[in-house]
């Protein structure tokens, strides 16, 4: 580590104790930066990194809701407000019980640069609660999203800060949060995306992530002059990016071998075709049932319970040609990048936010894989959620072909925008360099032109 990464490290830990995801995703862009930084000392003169890593607000509050038995319950709601630089603050709102200041800063963090490759003008914000949706009904998740709105209201608007979805919060979420902020606030606008189609969403916008994602492992692909044809994928995680993954995997011709969900995966050796996709959407989607029932069900699969006592997820040691991680922060610890290696996986495009441990990273770009970070690989979500923002300032709606087309174009920019910014320094085909530079200049220029704020 050299003594700038060092001293920017000790700072940012003495200031954020006890945040070690946050931690983790700036410690990597810091490596990153070190040779723009030689190159262009007036952004460390200026502090543009330390500013980076320091909100420009914090909300924390009170979430009180009363269940269906009539007991009272009580969660937090954060909104991290990161970085308005380029735009008013985008990003999406987690529901899971794991979700504190640290995993929502680090989430904020990767935002700013995300949202910055995306061309679009939007700044990076995050948010959510530790409430978990599991087991809730529709009745309990309304009042929940009530309660929160009506305090989140007051800090959220349409050029100020446009939430969205992340892990626990879908199209049903998305509605009851939007249907209390109009309440309360008396005024239709595109306060948030992921909106359902009848008032105010964006066509492709669900499928947008997952799309985007397999979107870019073809980018990546394409530079070897390859395509997704034939090739054997392991998807991880079965929700909303996990899904969509899969479709796009299937319309290029490959052949997607697993899913998972936080009780274990399964190993489908025949393939999750249409029919069978179909299933897992109801499943996860509407009946929200467990990823075990898919092994009942296709006979071809075999379900494996999680196990958190081994040292390696063994959805990721089967043979195959690529890796897409579509549930949560580091699911590939460095034995599980190991073995995906050793099964002959050369392509990981990141549907999930920060998916690999460092040295997983490390190991990644040291074996040339295609690596697609998350930050440039899962950034269609937040562009489409652009998309829709454009639309409802229009009052139009596009046609699914012309999200989608636009959705293309975005993703093969990204990928430009990556392997220019990693060639200009020296590190052709490190997509993780590249992705960071890239993401940094844009809002680091608009920084420098904005004044010390
Ligand atoms: P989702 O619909 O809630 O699905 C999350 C999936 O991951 C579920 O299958 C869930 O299993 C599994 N999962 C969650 N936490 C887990 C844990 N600790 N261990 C094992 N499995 C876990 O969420 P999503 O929107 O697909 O998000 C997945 C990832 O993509 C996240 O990293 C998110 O930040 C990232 N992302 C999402 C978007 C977006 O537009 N939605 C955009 C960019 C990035 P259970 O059902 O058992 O909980």
């Amino acid at each position: 580590m050299s003594i700038f990464v060092d001293e920017y490290m000790a700072e940012l830990k003495a200031k954020n104790p006890g945040e070690p995801e946050f931690h983790q995703a700036a410690m990597e862009v810091a490596e990153s930066l070190e040779p723009v930084f030689d190159k262009n000392p007036i952004y460390r003169e200026m502090k543009i990194l330390e500013r980076i890593a320091e909100p420009e607000r914090v909300l924390l509050f009170r979430i009180p809701w009363v269940d269906d038995k009539g007991e009272i319950q009580l969660n937090r709601g954060y909104r991290i407000q990161m970085n308005s630089a380029i735009g008013p603050y985008k990003g999406g709102m987690r529901f899971h019980p794991s979700v504190n200041l640290g995993v929502l800063k680090f989430l904020a963090f990767e935002q700013v640069f995300k949202n910055s490759l995306t061309t679009l003008p939007m700044g990076g914000g995050k948010g959510g609660s530790n409430f978990d949706p599991k087991g809730k009904s529709d009745l309990e998740v309304m009042r929940f999203c009530q309660s929160l709105m009506t305090e989140l209201c007051k800090y959220i608007g349409q050029f100020t800060d446009v939430p969205a979805g992340d892990i626990g919060v879908g199209g049903r979420e998305i509605g009851f949060m939007f249907g209390q902020y109009k309440r309360i606030r008396g005024e239709s606008v595109g306060v948030l995306t992921g909106k359902g189609r009848n008032w105010g969403g964006s066509l492709i916008r669900p499928e947008a992530t997952g799309y985007g994602t397999v979107y870019f492992a073809a980018e990546m692909l394409t530079t070897r002059g390859e395509t997704l044809e034939g090739k054997t994928c392991l998807v991880s995680g079965s929700g909303n990016v996990a899904q969509y993954a899969i479709e796009k995997i299937l319309d290029f011709g490959g052949k997607p071998v697993t899913c998972s969900d936080s009780g274990g995966y399964i190993y489908d050796e025949a393939g999750i075709d249409r029919d069978k996709l179909a299933f897992i959407l109801e499943l996860k989607t509407v009946k929200r049932g467990r990823i075990s029932e898919y092994a009942d069900k296709f006979k071809s699969a075999v379900f494996t319970a999680r196990d958190d006592s081994k040292a390696f997820n063994p959805l990721w040691d089967h043979k195959a040609d690529c890796a897409f991680p579509c549930a949560t922060q580091n699911e590939i610890n460095a034995e599980d990048a190991q073995n995906l290696v050793n099964n002959g996986v050369y392509l990981v495009s990141e549907g999930a936010n920060m998916p690999t441990v460092p040295e997983g990273v490390n190991f990644f770009v040291e074996k040339k894989l295609l690596y697609g970070p998350g930050k440039a690989a899962n950034a269609g979500g937040v562009a489409t959620s652009g998309l829709e923002m454009s639309q409802n300032s229009l009052r139009l709606s596009w046609t699914r072909e012309e999200v989608d087309a636009r959705l293309r174009g975005i993703m093969k920019a990204i990928h430009k925008q990556c392997v220019g910014a990693c060639t200009a320094y020296g590190m052709e085909g490190n997509y993780v360099a590249g992705a960071n530079i890239a993401g940094f200049l844009k809002v680091a220029d608009s920084m420098l032109d904005q004044g010390v704020v």
